[in-house]
């Protein structure tokens, strides 16, 4: 029997995701489609969208730009949120909560959400041999990204963290928000600082900023070093990525953090692991 899928997205042309569950279905043997889904940006179609699309025997979305936030909003009001989502504050999965709709729960009031983005990205940082282990590891960005992937990287066993954004309030809020949301990330220590005095050696530095939609650079401190950089945009040179190479680094972009969520929304799904490494040589 096919399985169906979709993402949701505004725009959503561009997502390569109907191609990443396709690979995964043939690696896995089974039967899905995965369609491509536009929704005007407003609560009412989002609600309207997930609600048909379930209804219709839909077993999982993905959920990307603008709707994430809006997801979160509507699962938590619905059928619940997983511990990442709470923390990301944000939700690209979503599926029916079983459990619930076995206690006679309306499909609707069912619709679960996790968010797979920062264990994707710890996948891809393990499968890429960078040690995670007492790492220390600085992040540059405080926005949905940043805060999605804080949580997995703690659980990964990283000894050191620092965040660093343009807006240092928005970094030094965020540690506050979310040391009180989880005793994990209360029990870690987190140093905040702005972009440019971000300085010292790393293992890991992270860029989790959307500066490479617009080709500038970063402001990055001459005293700033790493042993590995990785930048979670992807599909462009990225002088973030020049920088830190020119200066001996091992560099990444985010196509294997794509790849990564992408396979556990599936494994969600399906309960089936996919082998990410030959889907990213595939593409
Ligand atoms: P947000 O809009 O939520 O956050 C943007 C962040 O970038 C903020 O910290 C902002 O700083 C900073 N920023 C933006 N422009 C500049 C600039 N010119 N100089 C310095 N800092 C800047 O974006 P997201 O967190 O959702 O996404 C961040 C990036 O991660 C994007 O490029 C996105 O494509 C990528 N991403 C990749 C994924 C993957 O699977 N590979 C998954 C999710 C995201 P300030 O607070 O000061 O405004």
């Amino acid at each position: 029997m096919t399985q169906h899928f979709i993402v949701i997205g505004n725009p959503i042309a561009h997502s390569k995701s109907p191609e990443i569950h396709t690979l995964f279905a043939a690696q896995t043997g089974l039967k899905i489609s995965y369609q491509r889904q536009y929704c005007p940006d407003d609560v009412a179609s989002f609600t309207a969208v997930i609600e048909a699309f379930f209804h219709g025997g839909g077993v999982g979305a993905n959920v990307t730009v603008p709707f994430k936030q809006m997801a979160y909003e509507c699962c938590a009001a619905r059928g619940g949120l997983s511990e990442h989502a709470k923390i990301a504050g944000a939700v690209n999965t979503l599926l029916l909560n079983n459990a619930l709709l076995k206690n006679g729960t309306p499909i609707a009031e069912a619709i679960y959400g996790d968010n797979t983005d920062g264990q994707g990205l710890v996948n891809h940082i393990t499968s890429l041999n960078w040690p995670l282990k007492d790492a220390r590891v600085a992040i540059i960005g405080a926005g949905g990204a940043a805060r999605g992937v804080i949580l997995p990287l703690i659980e990964a066993g990283i000894s050191e963290l620092t965040l660093a954004n343009r807006t240092l309030s928005k970094v030094t809020d965020l540690v506050n928000e979310l040391s009180a949301a989880s005793e994990t990330i209360a029990n870690q220590q987190i140093k905040t600082c702005s972009t440019e005095a971000l300085s010292g050696a790393f293992d890991i530095i992270i860029n989790a900023t959307s500066i490479g939609l617009s080709g500038d650079t970063l402001p990055l401190n001459d005293a700033l070093s790493c042993g590995y950089a990785y930048d979670m945009m992807y599909g462009r040179a990225l002088p973030f990525l020049q920088h830190f190479a020119k200066r001996g680094a091992q560099t990444s972009d985010g196509y294997g953090m794509l790849i990564g969520q992408a396979a556990l929304s599936f494994e969600r799904w399906t309960g089936h692991k996919v082998d990410v490494a030959q889907v990213i040589d595939s593409l």
